[in-house]
């Protein structure tokens, strides 16, 4: 079994595996800038290595730094959390060739799942439903305006090697339609350096519903219900709950079963996400994450277990800890992400930290990488912590969520407790009636 893991990672994430690590008795290395020199991920593991400059490219992304990290310490696997290099197929294959382990899939499963095309073609295949759009990637306009007429408009042109919510373009009719997917194309080209792109029916009012999902490497697999990720902010989450508040338990046993099939026949091995919009009872695959997702404390909180642990285990070649029938529903998860941004432009605010104080109580998590101090980078995400909090249901949550953002102290700099703070002011919220457009235009109304 390992004895001690490198995480190629920083911020709340790291801190998380380093946790996991600790209760299984592993030693933790962490890897830094040099301008995370006194971040709390270096301090709390046990060893620590700096791999490089500032800049993400040379020191996070720098593959031959973390290699020689590993090699350095001594360290057999590799947690790579999330972001960075945690979905780059290459990176695994160097890893593995170096005889280290990595703690997610294999290669093979994260470049099909990173290339969007084939993702959809392999989801359809293992008999998932997926949004309805092009058969692969769209050459030119003309190609285009004949999708957009065969499917009716509006339609969405989407990277296919796309992430984090860049290189994508709604076209309402086919006068859009040339602007957009230019725009759409110049987009990715410039975010991916690769310009393909495929079109999908613009569905208008989905909630963003994903499906976690765990398989053992060797043919067992099991899901762990859904989050319901809609409130989102430029394609991107600020707000998560579990179970989600539109799924009936039949639709969570009818679409979890699928994936968890998929996921059993792929032979996938760790966490992974599969990510649905969900509009009038259906089910529609849009991408695939072959990692653990920043919210994954919801699941964890419901269904009482430790997803890093468990990477960890399957990592190992140990079976899961748990079968599909264990995995029973306890109550209801929210989780906030609070960023370093100034509303109501959400500009980034990199600063220092003079005073923090994590709430704290029954059913409250905090995942915060923060301290008193600390002073917050300007080149990395601005995610600085996580606010989790659990209840008997729903409405419990929803308190105790109000409460414990009472309680916390983010001074120094600007940050996104503000909105959650007025978000739970609106009857929608309270009630759980929101989709994928709703965040955006109270946005628009009330910022
Ligand atoms: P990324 O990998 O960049 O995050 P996704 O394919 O996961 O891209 O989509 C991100 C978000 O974009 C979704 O959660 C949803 O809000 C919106 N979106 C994507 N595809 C569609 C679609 N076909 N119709 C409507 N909205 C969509």
């Amino acid at each position: 079994m390992f004895d001690k893991i490198l995480i190629a990672n920083r911020g709340e994430i790291a801190l998380r595996v380093i946790r996991a690590c600790r209760e299984m008795g592993i030693q933790s290395v962490a890897v830094h800038s040099t301008a995370d020199t006194d971040a709390m991920h270096v301090r709390m593991a046990d060893e620590s290595v700096c791999i490089g400059p500032p800049s993400g490219t040379e020191s996070y992304l720098s593959i031959p730094a973390i290699i020689s990290a590993c090699e350095v310490t001594g360290a057999q696997a590799i947690h790579p959390g999330y972001g960075f290099l945690s979905e780059n197929a290459n990176f695994v294959q160097i890893v593995e060739d170096h005889g280290i382990t990595f703690i997610g899939p294999s290669a093979e499963h994260i470049r099909i799942m990173g290339d969007k095309i084939t993702a959809k073609d392999t989801a359809k295949k293992l008999g998932i439903p997926v949004v309805p759009g092009s058969e692969g990637g769209v050459p030119d306009v003309a190609a285009a305006k004949k999708i957009g007429a065969d499917f009716g408009y509006p339609v969405i042109i989407k990277a296919t090697a796309g992430g984090g919510g860049r290189g994508m373009k709604v076209a309402r009719n086919e006068a859009e339609m040339e602007r957009a997917f230019q725009t759409a194309r110049s987009e990715a080209k410039a975010a991916f350096g690769n310009d393909e792109v495929y079109i999908e029916k613009y569905l208008q009012k989905p909630r963003h519903i994903e499906i976690q999902v765990f398989g053992d490497g060797k043919g067992g697999g099991v899901h762990l219900g859904e989050r319901d990720c809609s409130l989102q902010r430029r394609h991107q989450k600020v707000f998560e709950e579990a179970p989600g508040p539109a799924i009936s338990a039949e639709e969570r046993a009818r679409i979890g079963g699928i994936c968890a099939n998929a996921i059993a026949e792929m032979g996938y091995r760790g966490a992974g996400t599969i990510e649905f919009l969900y509009e009038d009872g259906e089910f529609y695959f849009i991408e695939m994450n072959t990692r653990l997702q920043v919210e994954h404390p919801v699941t964890e909180a419901i269904f009482g277990v430790d997803l890093v642990r468990e990477q960890i285990r399957v990592a190992e070649g140990l079976p899961m800890s748990f079968t599909q029938d264990d995995l029973q529903i306890n109550g209801h998860a929210i989780e906030v992400r609070i960023n370093a941004e100034k509303l109501p432009n959400f500009a980034p605010c990199p600063g220092t930290i003079t005073q923090y104080h994590a709430p704290g109580g029954l059913g409250v998590r905090m995942d915060s990488a923060l301290y008193d101090g600390y002073r917050i980078p300007p080149y990395y995400d601005s995610l600085i912590g996580k606010l989790i909090v659990h209840g008997r249901d729903r409405p419990e949550a929803l308190s105790r969520l109000n409460r414990a953002l009472g309680e916390l102290i983010v001074d120094g700099v600007d940050t996104t407790v503000p909105l959650f703070h007025a978000l739970l002011q609106e009857a929608d919220i309270l009630s759980g009636n929101y989709n994928i457009h709703w965040l955006e235009r109270w946005l628009e109304a009330n910022l």
